[in-house]
């Protein structure tokens, strides 16, 4: 096949060279609410094309190659005195494929257990490109299943306001677990 990137051949839809241009990772820190930390690996504007192929059949791919490069990197080298059960923000398949169960299953881990169909939205309203306003007026309204261990990772591909995983959080928090950081893929709001 040809790589999706420089379009030279390639053994997978991107090649090596092109991920280590493009996908070696970085580490972009911010806070939300309850000052909890979220740390994501790419500027959103740096994965922009990559980030719109999810809900396309090359999706799938895409967003595996991206999870190997970023989410499986920091959980062979993460390391907690505790157990920790990793869920994702909405994992139910939309088209044949869930892709932020296919970031999380990356985090798998002596450290982490990746957990799937623990965090659903009531309300499947799109937050894309709605203002912050718009998200806290309308809010997802999750309903959280109780994870193996009780210290939760928290995982999404993209952060803009932080609303989806501030609500997240708060929902994980009122079934007594305890949120300790979320994992994004990209960051819209870094420069
Ligand atoms: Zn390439």
């Amino acid at each position: 096949m040809k790589c999706l990137l420089c379009e030279d051949l390639s053994f997978s839809h991107i090649c090596e060279a092109c991920q280590n241009i493009f996908l070696t990772p970085s580490i972009y820190r911010r806070k939300i609410l309850n000052n909890i930390e979220v740390i994501s690996f790419y500027k959103y504007k740096d994965i922009k094309n990559l980030l719109h192929t999810k809900h396309t059949d090359l999706g799938y791919y895409i967003y595996s190659i991206m999870a190997k490069n970023s989410f499986k990197k920091f959980a062979s080298s993460f390391l907690y005195e505790n157990k920790i059960s990793a869920i994702a923000i909405d994992d139910n398949a939309k088209s044949g494929y869930s892709h932020t169960a296919i970031l999380n299953k990356q985090l798998s881990s002596k450290t982490i257990l990746p957990e799937f169909a623990k965090l659903r939205a009531k309300n499947d309203i799109s937050y894309s490109g709605k203002s912050k306003e718009f998200r806290m007026m309308n809010p997802r309204d999750f309903h959280f299943k109780p994870t193996r261990y009780k210290n939760i990772v928290i995982v999404d591909d993209i952060i803009t306001t932080g609303s989806t995983l501030s609500q997240a959080i708060t929902t994980i928090s009122r079934h007594d677990h305890t949120p300790l950081f979320c994992l994004t893929l990209a960051d819209a709001g870094t420069k």
